[in-house]
């Protein structure tokens, strides 16, 4: 049995390392997200143990972009018990698992070894927002049944707000999240996209879940 461990705390990698060796498993390590997605990509792995901080790629976006490329390795999130997400993310990501740092290392086999025997079905991970339903991996968008066609920014643009539901996230997140980093374009150009969206995702359907929340930026919910 084969488990990519991606984790930057290095004392920690080292310690989960040699623990999970001796239970018999063959382990790779790396300390960043980018070479973490290369590994999950490049070799065949049982279990992905994959921490949710990471340098250069974070945790999500491994798993994510590992979920768009048809990589449906099982995978348990390590997460810090008061990070920035939680574990609802994890799962709507396509986390098969997640344990909350510390652990106990006895829990954690068990756990790699319950999802080992699960192994790993196709499915895609839809993300689904009340009737709004995204599909990560065909690229599609639907209220209720009907499909919706979006552009590529306004997908991107939904699908991180999808991603944030039930959050006010601001102009300038969803710049550095949406947009180019060298983007330097107008100002209003968020304003305009969630209008864009509105049209396309709420007044159709005759409902308002992409609302302004004056002076702090928009928030997603479910109509
Ligand atoms: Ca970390």
């Amino acid at each position: 049995m084969r488990i990519l461990l991606v984790e930057d705390e290095k004392t920690l990698a080292d310690t989960l390392r040699r623990g999970l060796a001796n239970e018999g498993f063959v382990v790779d390590v790396t300390h960043d997200g980018v070479s973490g997605l290369w590994a999950a990509t490049e070799n065949p792995y049982d279990v992905v143990l994959l921490d949710l901080m990471l340098p250069l790629k974070n945790g999500y976006d491994v798993l994510r972009e590992m979920r768009s490329r048809s990589i449906w390795t099982p995978v348990m999130m390590l997460t810090a018990k008061d990070g920035e997400y939680d574990q609802t993310d994890a799962f709507d990501l396509g986390a098969d698992d997640y344990l909350t740092k510390p652990f106990s290392f006895l829990v954690l086999v068990a756990r790699i070894r319950a999802l080992i025997r699960r192994g790993a079905p196709e499915r895609p991970v839809i993300l689904s927002l009340g009737s709004l339903s995204l599909d990560p991996v065909a690229r599609t968008v639907r209220r209720g049944a009907e499909p919706i066609t979006l552009t590529p920014r306004e997908y991107g643009l939904l699908q991180y707000l999808m991603r944030r539901h039930d959050q006010v996230v601001s102009k300038a997140e969803i710049l550095d999240n949406v947009w180019d980093p060298d983007f330097d374009g107008r100002d209003n150009v968020v304003e305009v996209y969630i209008g864009y969206l509105r049209r396309k995702i709420d007044s159709p359907f005759g409902v308002q879940t992409l609302s302004t929340v004056r002076g702090m930026g928009y928030r997603l919910t479910a109509d």
